[in-house]
This record gives C-alpha cells, structure tokens and sequence, in this order.
C-alpha cells in the first residue's frame, strides 16, 4: 500500500510548478489500465499541482478542486471514471468504509489518492507510489512500481 516494495523507481527534478504539470501529463499519456496512484509529500509538496496535470493530460479542462474537505472528486473522462482523493482530513481510516470508497475503487479507471498514509490499512497496494521532496526551490518527485502495470509506465516514462 503505502509502503515501497521492490519494484521499478523513478526519478525526476521539476524546477517549477509548470514542469510538474507537465509531468502529469505526461503520466497521463501512458495510462492505458486500471490504476491506483498515491501521492505523498509534506503539505505544499506539489501533490494537488501534479493531480491537476494528470487529470488536465486526460482532457479535464478546467481548474481542479483540491479534496481536502471534500474527500473525494470525481471525474468523468474518456479514459472513464477519475477520483481523486485527498485524505489528509481523515480522522479515522474506518471513516473510508463510511463514504464508499470501495465502490468508488470498483468504479474507477484511475484513483488519485493523496495522503494515503491516512488510510493506511484500508487501502489497496498502489500501482504507483509517488513521494515528492522539497530539497530546494524545485520539487524532487519519486515514483515507485509496486505492480506489473506500474512497472511498465515507470518505465515507458523514461524517467531515472
Ligand atoms: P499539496 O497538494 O502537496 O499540498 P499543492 O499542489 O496544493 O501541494 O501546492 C504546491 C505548491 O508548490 C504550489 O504553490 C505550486 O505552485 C508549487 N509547486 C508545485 N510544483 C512545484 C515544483 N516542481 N517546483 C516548485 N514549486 C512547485
Ligand atoms: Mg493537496
């Protein structure tokens, strides 16, 4: 779930917020399967930035809403049901049986789930675990594969 297991990892710098929209859609342009993605990273890190480049890359236009006293929010795309989660304000990981999560993960193509570690135990493994650093000005993001399709877009990305 949130922790790595070993698997494909990659590695990228993004000096600035357009770099990690950018980033985002270039992730987007690989994703072909079902997929669960977790972003982690300190408050400020660039979680939402990057969600908004994923899901702006699938052709959501428009400004993208940060969950974080929704929860969850939805999108409908053409790759098909997007959800996009913010747990940070979780109190309870108990609280994700409460609001569905388990139909909303039957239902989508692709989850965005950022702060997962509040969910720790009542989340499935993600495909691609993406930790994001603040070294400096920029943002130092890491992806980690923790399946086969993850694996395989880590690699297609190209990225160290
Ligand atoms: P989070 O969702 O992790 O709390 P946000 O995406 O809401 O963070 O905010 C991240 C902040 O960092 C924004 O002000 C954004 O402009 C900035 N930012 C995003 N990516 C980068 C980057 N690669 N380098 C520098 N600043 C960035
Ligand atoms: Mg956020």
């Amino acid at each position: 779930m949130t922790e790595k297991l070993i698997g494909t990892t990659g590695v990228v710098e993004l000096p600035d917020e357009q770099a990690m929209v950018q980033f985002g859609g270039s992730i987007a342009r690989l994703i072909r399967d079902r997929l669960i993605i977790t972003l982690q990273g300190d408050l400020g890190a660039g979680k939402t930035t990057l969600s908004r480049g994923i899901l702006q890359g699938l052709g959501h236009s428009g400004a993208v809403k940060s969950p974080t006293y929704t929860l969850v929010e939805p999108y409908q795309l053409a790759l098909g049901a997007v959800y996009h989660f913010d747990l940070y304000r979780l109190v309870d990981a108990e609280e994700l049986e409460y609001m569905g999560f388990a139909d909303y993960l039957a239902d989508a193509q692709l989850c965005l789930i950022e702060w997962p570690e509040q969910g720790q135990g009542f989340l499935p493994m993600a495909d691609i675990a993406i930790e994001i650093n603040q070294p400096g000005a920029g943002r130092c993001v890491t992806l980690c594969a923790n399946s086969a399709v993850g694996q395989q877009l880590i690699s297609q990305l190209g990225v160290g």
